[in-house]
Formats: C-alpha cells, structure tokens, sequence
C-alpha cells in the first residue's frame, strides 16, 4: 500500500485488478521482473488546483478542481470530470486506473485520466454552475488538449457542464478542437453518446446471457440510479422487451411492480435534466409504485441486476439477496458499484457478472468515436455510430471470454476484462522503455 495507504477506494481499484493480473504476469516470462504493474499504479501526472467562483449572491467559493493524467501509453488521456461534494483524490485515482483498462478493451487509441472537482452542482443555480465551469477551465485548459487530455463527462458533469467548459476553453485558446467530448449535436458532439454508456451496458448484457441461450426479452430488471447511464440502460432495456421495475438516487429507490414503460421514462428524464427533482417524487405520480428512503433497490425480485449509480453501492448483502431472489445476470454501468464480497458471492454462485470496466466501457468508446469524427470533421449517422458501439461490445465481450474463461466454461469477467485490457497497454509500455 506504501504511498497510497491513505486512499481505500484507489486501493480497492487496484487490488481487484493485481488478484488476476500478477498470477497472469508470473505465467509470462515478457512481463516478469519489469515491474509493470508498480509502473501503471503511479500516475503520469496529478494536478490539483483552486477553482475560485462567485455565487448568486456575491460571496466567494473555493473549490478544489483535479486531473489524473494517469497512463497515455497507447493514446491521449481519457477520462471523464466528475462534480461531487465526495470526489477526492482516492476516487479520481481509482476512476483513471479503472480507465486505462477500459480504454485499452474498447480497442481504440485512448490513454486514461479523470478529473473533477468537490463542487456540487445540486441546488446551484445555472448561472453559478457556469460561473464554476468557466473558473475550473481557466486553469484546465493549459493541461488538457486534443492530442493530449480529453475530457468527457461523468456524475454531475453533463450537457449543461460540457458545454459552458468548452465555450472557456474555445475563448482562451482561440480554436474550435474536439477537447472535450460529450458536446451538443450542433457543435461538435455524436449521435448516440449520451446513451451509450447505458445502451452499451444493456448490449454487454446481452451477449452475456447469449452464452447462457438468453435474452433480455420478457426478463425484470432492477436498475439503480437516474441519471444519464441509468436512464439509457433502462431505455435500451425496454426496446429490447425487459421489464424495468426500479430506479434510485442518493436518497432511496422507487419501484414500480407494473413496470417503468416509455411514458413513465419519459417523465423521470424530465424530472432529472430539466426539473433536476428527486425520484421519490415519482410515487407521487405514480400510484403503481413505492418509494423505499435511504435503501437500495437490490432486495428487489429481478432477473437482471444493472447498478448505474455509484461506487460501492452494492454490498455483500445486496447481492445475496439478489442471488437468492433468482437474478442470473449482474452488468454493472457505474464505475466499481459492487463490494469486492458481492463479487466473490456473484462467482461463487457463478452469476453472469460483468465489471464496469467492460459493460459501461460504451460511453468512452463513443466519446473514442466523437474524437475520430472531430479530427475528420464529419458525423456519421445515428445508425453508424450505433452499429459501431454494438461492435466494440461484442468485442469486449470476446476478449473478457478469451481471457476469463474457466476450466469448467463459467466466464470470470473480471479476469478476463483485467488482463485483456493489462496487455495492450503493457506491451505498449514495454515497447516505450523505463519512461
Ligand atoms: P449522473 O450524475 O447523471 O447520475 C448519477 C446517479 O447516481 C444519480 O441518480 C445520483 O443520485 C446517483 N448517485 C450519485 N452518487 C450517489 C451516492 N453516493 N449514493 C447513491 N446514489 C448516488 O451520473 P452518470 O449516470 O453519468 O454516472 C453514473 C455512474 O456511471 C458513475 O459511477 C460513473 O462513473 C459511471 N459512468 C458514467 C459514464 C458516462 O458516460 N456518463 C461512463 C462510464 C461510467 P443523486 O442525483 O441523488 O446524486
């Protein structure tokens, strides 16, 4: 733990991927004695700076704002900001070192980073989330470039945050770059990135339970979370047939036993991008649901299981109940939701378990896709970019199973997305030297 003792969620991040890594290493006389692991665990760089802003009111804020360069072996940095009163340098590093793996399974040339700040967005005006955005980019801006750091969204950095980021960091460097992904469609942005963390979390899904003979249709879904993955995940799941029966923020979870169809979606998209409401309001609309203050949802019946809200939000209990309950499939579209004993339950029970570094590595796949049309100045159609996600899915998807298959033909997704994504990036180290 050395150096990093102070910063469990890092740690917890990195521990995860060394139980099937170093075993992985020491079979592989190319990686041995290279100390590449000890290598990707330090970041390339860690920036930390003062966002100074003005509130509606005149008075002076202090924020702190960060980015996590934190390997760019096969490509710029990528990664996403995240705006959260909890964000800390621990979670900002566990972000980036799960990035790097993710970018190197979606196949596309990305190194890893992440960002943020300690701000928080919720019941701050418009004008003082601009008044923050702009500040954050003014220092930002002289770290971060198109060829060099490219920042997307993530927890309370949306269409709103993006853009007031770019329009500063086009007015300070006097060019229109593709820096930032995640824009809007009239300046620069793609089709189908706003849904494709959840979309592709629902399709990693899918081919999960296709090895099992499977499918979404006809099949209840549990889903945590109501912002912009949880909202797609759930959309994608009711095109494909499922039954959405929850959704949840920080303060607890609704469920409907008749189902969130698309009218009722509809309604909670609205009530979270525009009203910026809470989802406990929904049983207010809804007389079909319950809302359940300060739970998650995974004590829930399902067949599926999607956590799409934050870290550590699915603990040992939680998936216990879920197996126990009858769920078969676990695909997680947040970032590191579950607890390392709800994974080892989820193994031990032989669950379709798929960590997020594999199943949400859609939306950063896309922001891939965003980069490509910026530098070729064009945009491809909602199918194309649709028809290509799809792909880097079911490539993840093979990868996880070329490397994580068992001697007795169970899948550890785990595994298998770890090393396939350790190899890209450490044969591109190895080929760079001691850098
Ligand atoms: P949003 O800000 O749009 O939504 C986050 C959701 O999670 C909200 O419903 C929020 O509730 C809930 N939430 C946040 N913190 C907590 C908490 N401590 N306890 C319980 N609920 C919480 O973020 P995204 O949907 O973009 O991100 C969700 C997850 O997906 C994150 O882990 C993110 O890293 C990951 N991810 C996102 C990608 C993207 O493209 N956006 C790409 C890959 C991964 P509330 O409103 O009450 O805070």
């Amino acid at each position: 733990k050395g150096r990093n003792g102070h910063e469990p969620e890092f740690i917890q991040a990195v521990q995860e991927v060394a139980e099937t890594v170093i075993p992985y290493i020491a079979q592989h006389e190319i990686y041995n004695g290279k100390n590449i692991l000890l290598r990707m665990v330090e970041p390339e760089r860690l920036l930390s700076f003062r966002v100074a802003w003005v509130d509606d009111d005149g008075e002076i804020h202090v924020n702190r704002g960060y980015r996590i360069q934190m390997n760019s072996a096969i490509g710029p940095y990528k990664g996403g900001l995240r705006f959260h009163p909890t964000v800390n340098a621990s979670i900002l590093k566990f972000l980036a070192f799960e990035q790097v793996f993710k970018n190197s399974l979606t196949t596309l040339p990305m190194g890893g980073g992440k960002g943020g700040s300690d701000f928080d967005p919720k019941g701050k005006s418009d004008d003082e989330v601009m008044r923050f955005c702009h500040s954050f980019m003014t220092e930002l801006c002289r770290h971060i470039g198109p060829n060099t750091d490219v920042p997307a969204g993530d927890i309370g950095v949306g269409a709103r945050e993006i853009g007031f980021l770019f329009g500063m960091y086009k007015k300070i460097k006097n060019e229109f770059t593709g820096v930032l992904t995640g824009k809007g469609l009239s300046w620069g942005g793609s089709k189908i990135r706003p849904e494709a963390t959840g979309y592709g979390t629902v399709y990693f899904a899918e081919n999960m339970l296709k090895t099992r003979g499977e499918s979404i249709e006809g099949k209840t879904v549990v889903i945590s979370g109501s912002g912009n993955v949880a909202q797609y995940a759930a959309e994608k799941v009711l095109q494909l047939g499922g039954k959405v029966v929850t959704l949840s923020d920080s303060g607890g979870y609704i469920h409907d036993k008749d189902g969130i169809n698309e009218e009722k979606l509809e309604w909670v998209m609205d009530l979270k991008n525009n009203r910026r409401g809470r989802i406990s309001e929904y049983v207010d609309k809804y007389s079909s649901a319950t809302y359940h203050e300060g739970k998650t949802p995974w004590e829930v019946p399902c067949d599926i299981a999607l956590p799409c809200a934050t870290q550590n939000e699915l603990d040992g209990d939680g998936a216990k109940a879920l197996i126990k309950n009858g769920c078969i499939c676990v695909a997680e579209g947040a970032n590191m939701p579950s607890m390392p004993d709800a994974i080892h339950a989820f193994h031990e029970n032989k669950i379709l378990f798929a960590p997020g570094k594999a199943s949400n590595a859609g939306g950063v796949a896309t922001s891939g896709l965003e980069m490509s049309q910026n530098s070729l100045r064009i945009s491809w159609t909602r199918e194309e970019v649709d028809d290509r996600l799809k792909g880097i899915m079911e490539d993840i998807h093979d990868s996880c199973i070329e490397y994580g298959k068992e001697d007795d033909g169970y899948c550890n997704y785990v595994k298998g997305a770890n090393i396939a994504g350790f190899v890209k990036v450490a044969d591109a180290m190895l080929a760079q030297g001691v850098i």
